[in-house]
């Protein structure tokens, strides 16, 4: 063991001589696969890198004809070395041509050899090229040889981030250079161009070597300890009734004590690598490993372990703490993931924000759509992948992320939000001007809200009022319930800042996607149909009252405006109602100021209450259609679900019809009817609503001007002429029939 253990040493060592001297990239790749050849006893060696995301091209070798050099290429999963690079996993075999996919590269000169074995060279997720030695034997390479040979991918997975090949004959391009374009999901709409701010910046490992192992480990140790140590003050200081906080503690601390991690690192540094090396060395390995792994238990264990190795890099490096990176003046915040309160805290100043995982309604989503910041989520790799200080460009609209980009990439897109900019002056000026369609009704627009940060908007966007305030936002950002005190006092504020005018105060609405950080989490297998919003306010009412009084109070005798969510029957809403009536009741017992005027009004989101007696219609003061849970029940459509969400269109003719059974019935009855889900924020969609019967719409502030220009250009009949003739001729959706119509109408 000890023999290998200096061989190593002795490969490590000549292999950061050879990186020390001056030379140029594709000199140092001859001479790394030059001096493993002979440091293991091997005829061939080859460095394979990547040409593209998809391409290896063999850059280097001893061995095999050089005349071979960057002219033999592979696609990802060819042969061997392209199944390497695809599993990133090694391929150890005494019998190359029996292997699956193998393929002889007759230009190489290769065929007599029948040993192989290639290791990825990756780097924290990011794949490289493959390092490969052949020989003529008719046996698999040992324990060892592999190991030497994984240590030695890494440190050249090292290197080539510190940009040791580039150059002349250019082997490689340093990594982090190239522009990377990634397609995401849309988060929010809009665009931003700007630089990338990393939520946790990676730790740079300057040095892979080290000369003394027992300085190397005694700091490991050290820095394990302190890990260690850190962990368990997390899990005391933890609220234990967290079941789900509970869990990732607990496999923090698993993982942080786990001898097999730790033994792993001391062999590392015994074969000459430094304890940060070491460190990451690991950490590439888990993250390959997560790539392979489809159960989201298991990655996310996998995550816990990557988030782990970082706290142990920045404790070894010192980098991180006090991150030392100056934000940059137009910060786009490139994360895995992020908590909403987290989100807050960076404020308003983001441009956009990007997102390796994350949902549509996810808290960070929430924020960011409150913010008004562009957000793309499922950007796969992008943690990996950006640095900080790049350059980056956010298509919100899109769901696309361009990172690094090209010249011609960011003209262009700079063209884009110059025009959306014009566009923009061009509402401002119809910001005072009523939403009056030509000859026909004027449509109210209001905005949707859910944080004080939200209401400046009120003034600079031209809604009429705040539709939809959405109060779980407030419970959301904080990390326990917030009393009844404060919350009055919130909404007094809120009412303060909208200078009269109508407010409508959504209650709480949690249960499904919403999760509060403080309360019991449920473990329901189909959440959205579970319970949720007015469920958990009926079936345990200290809380809905609880708001309810903070309403009222906030009020200070103002108009009041409230509404509950997820009415699915009569019942519920009565239930719902006489519970606030309940609270005026006592606050007049007790001689509190009761609200000047008091609007009590349903969501309409699932489709049974649009089916609802009559009565319950003449019992709401008013109606306001939930569109983004409405229309998931009707099509049975998951919204969260990337794969079925858009695959129904709100144009949908049976839709449309359903809506507008909806408007006769609150006709029928006078109760005033708006829509309120993110489709009334959509030009057309707005446009088709308002043709349907909606006379008020409620949508995000920036959306209210492209809506109201479209209204006021447009003949509410003519659209509704065209909208009933593709219902009688059977079409699935309106939309082709409406944008020919919007065409021709220039
Ligand atoms: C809706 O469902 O349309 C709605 C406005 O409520 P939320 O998006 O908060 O569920
Ligand atoms: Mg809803």
């Amino acid at each position: 063991m000890s023999d290998t253990r200096s061989g190593s040493r002795r490969l490590l060592g000549r292999l950061r001589q050879a990186l020390a001297e001056p030379a140029e990239g594709q000199e140092r790749l001859d001479r790394i696969t030059r001096l493993i050849a002979e440091e293991m006893h091997t005829p061939v060696c080859s460095i394979y890198l990547f040409r593209d995301q998809e391409t290896l091209e063999l850059c280097a070798t001893q061995g095999l004809n050089p005349e071979a050099v960057h002219k033999t290429r592979m696609r990802l999963g060819e042969g061997l070395v392209g199944r390497v690079a695809a599993s990133t996993q090694p391929i150890n075999t005494g019998n190359a041509p029996s292997q699956p996919g193998f393929r002889y590269m007759a230009e190489t000169g290769e065929e007599i050899y029948s040993a192989f074995l290639g290791v990825p060279i990756q780097r924290l997720g990011e794949r490289m090229g493959v390092l490969v030695v052949q020989s003529k034997e008719s046996t698999p390479y040992d324990d060892d040889a592999i190991y030497a040979l994984e240590v030695v991918a890494m440190v050249l997975a090292e290197m080539a981030e510190l940009g040791a090949f580039v150059g002349e004959g250019a082997a490689m391009a340093a990594p982090h250079q190239h522009p990377v374009m990634i397609r995401g999901s849309i988060g929010q709409e809009g665009a931003a161009m700007g630089h990338v701010l990393l939520h946790e910046p990676r730790v740079v490992v300057t040095n892979p070597f080290a000369d003394d192992a027992e300085a190397e480990l005694h700091r490991l140790h050290t820095a394990v300890d302190e890990l260690r140590i850190s962990v368990d003050e997390m899990l005391t200081g933890a609220d234990l009734k967290d079941k789900e906080q509970r869990e990732v503690l607990e496999a923090y601390r698993m993982f942080a004590n786990s001898k097999g991690w730790l033994r792993r690192m001391e062999a590392d540094i015994n074969r000459g690598l430094s304890a940060e090396a070491a460190v990451e060395k690991e950490q590439t390995a888990a993250r390959a490993r997560l790539e392979q792994v489809p159960d989201p238990y298991l990655r996310e264990r996998l995550h816990d372990l990557d988030d782990l190795s970082n706290r142990l890099l920045r404790l070894l490096t010192g980098q991180g703490t006090d991150s030392g990176v100056e934000t940059p003046e137009d910060p786009v915040l490139v994360a895995r993931n992020i908590g909403p309160g987290e989100l807050l805290a960076y404020g308003r100043g983001l441009r956009g924000i990007v997102l390796e995982e994350g949902s549509v309604g996810s808290h960070a989503a929430v924020v960011a759509r409150a913010l008004a910041i562009p957000l793309v989520i499922n950007a796969e790799r992008i943690t990996t992948e950006a640095l900080n200080g790049d350059r980056i460009l956010v298509d919100g609209d899109q769901g696309l992320v361009h990172l690094r980009p090209e010249d011609s990439v960011a003209g262009a897109f700079r063209d884009k939000m110059a025009m959306m900019t014009k566009a923009q002056e061009r509402y401002a000026s119809i910001r005072r001007v009523p939403a009056t369609t030509v000859y026909g009704p004027t449509i109210r627009l209001d905005m949707n809200a859910g944080l004080m940060a939200d209401l400046p908007s009120l003034r600079s966007s031209g809604a009429e009022g705040v539709g939809l305030f959405r109060t779980e936002l407030q419970f959301l950002v904080r990390s326990k319930f917030p009393t009844r005190g404060e919350l009055a006092a919130a909404y007094s504020r809120v009412l303060d800042a909208a200078g009269g005018k109508r407010v409508v105060f959504r209650t709480l609405d949690i249960g499904s996607d919403k999760v509060l950080p403080y309360m019991k989490p449920q473990d329901e297998p189909n959440p959205a149909l579970g319970w949720r919003a007015i469920r958990v306010g009926l079936d345990k009412p200290g809380v809905m009252r609880m708001q309810l009084q903070a309403l009222i109070r906030g009020a200070k005798g103002r108009p009041l405006t409230v509404m509950f969510p997820f009415v699915a029957q009569f019942d519920e809403f009565r239930a719902a109602r006489q519970m606030l009536l309940d609270e005026i009741e006592r606050e007049k017992r007790l001689g509190r100021p009761l609200p000047k005027t008091l609007e009590i009004g349903a969501m309409l989101e699932t489709p049974s209450l649009a089916f609802a007696p009559l009565q319950f219609y003449e019992l709401a003061d008013f109606i306001s259609v939930g569109g983004n849970d409405l229309k998931q029940f009707f099509f049975a459509a998951d919204r969260e679900n990337e794969r079925v969400r858009r695959r129904y269109d709100t144009l949908n003719v049976a839709f449309l019809t359903f809506l507008e059974w909806i408007v006769m019935r609150c006709r029928e009855t006078k109760t005033p009817l708006s829509f309120c889900g993110e489709d009334a924020g959509r030009p057309v969609e707005a446009l088709c609503f308002a043709a349907m019967g909606f006379r008020a719409l409620s949508m995000r502030p920036a959306s209210i001007g492209p809506v109201k220009h479209l209204l006021r250009r447009s003949n509410l009949s003519e659209v509704r002429e065209i909208i009933d003739d593709a219902r009688a001729h059977g079409a699935q959706s309106v939309r082709p029939a409406v944008m020919d119509w919007l065409r021709q109408q220039g």
